[in-house]
């Protein structure tokens, strides 16, 4: 139906415009129509013994092209942010994990609608988008932490109600694992409220043995206990840690 509206509203022009540029018997010249929005590209008329006939054919039935669109077009091809060049590096070379705190800076610099467009290009390219992973988070120390971060209920600098914990035993920590994974997760997050881990030993090494016990399982594990020592990580590392959700490392 579009394309018959577009051959009745364009049809006149064109012939008249084939007509006026030359057009001779069987001469078989083109015309093309200039509306940006008209699927019409080009015109193969041949005017027989002064009675004009024509034969439209359509090079492209791609969808019209808005002046919108044109100019959407235009606009970002003059400017290309490093989140663009990011993300079309990293659909082509797959991931890097040399980043420098400039390149990184520039990536956060970027346009908003730029870091959503090319973020959801490089997810998209990099994941099944329709899936969602299950991940089950338990906090194994709640409560009491030393920092003064004002939005969260568990530092001890506020009158929040939350009663602080001890670290949560072996069986405690085990057994909500396992419930998890029979329930779909195949991630397992353990939080610990702790500005960081330093000096904390005995607590560190009990939630090594968490990591590979659950790792175990065939789950993937990660933890958010604070600012962590470099040998730290590479200890968590070592005891299969698939993620760290950082605050920073000392
Ligand atoms: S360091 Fe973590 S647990 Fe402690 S107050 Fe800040 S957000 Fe809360």
């Amino acid at each position: 139906m579009a394309m018959r509206r577009a051959v009745r509203q364009h049809l006149p022009s064109l012939i008249r415009r084939a007509v006026s540029s030359g057009g001779t018997a069987n001469s078989g010249s083109l015309a093309a129509c200039r509306s940006v929005s008209c699927a019409m590209r080009s015109v193969s008329t041949s005017v027989p013994s002064g009675e004009p006939s024509v034969e439209t054919s359509f090079v492209s039935q791609a969808t019209p092209v808005s002046p919108f669109a044109a100019a959407a077009a235009a606009a970002s091809s003059a400017y290309t942010s490093p989140a663009t060049v990011a993300a079309e590096n990293a659909i082509r070379d797959g991931p890097r994990n040399d980043w420098s705190r400039e390149e990184i800076q520039a990536i956060y610099d970027s346009p908003l609608l730029d870091l959503l467009f090319y973020g959801a290009q490089v997810h998209r390219h990099s994941h099944k988008f329709r899936e969602v992973q299950q991940c089950t988070l338990l906090s194994i120390k709640t409560g009491g932490c030393s920092e003064d971060c004002s939005y969260c209920p568990q530092s001890s600098r506020y009158n929040t109600e939350v009663k602080a914990q001890k670290l949560l035993g072996e069986d405690a920590v085990l057994t909500a694992a396992k419930k998890a994974k029979e329930a779909g997760s195949t991630r397992f997050c353990m939080g610990a409220a702790w500005r960081d881990t330093v000096g904390r030993k005995t607590n560190f090494n009990q939630i090594l043995s968490y990591v590979k016990e659950i790792r175990g399982m065939g789950m993937e594990v990660c933890c958010t206990l604070g600012m962590l020592e470099k040998k730290q990580a590479e200890q968590l590392k070592e005891a299969g840690l698939t993620a760290y959700n950082p605050q920073g490392y000392i």
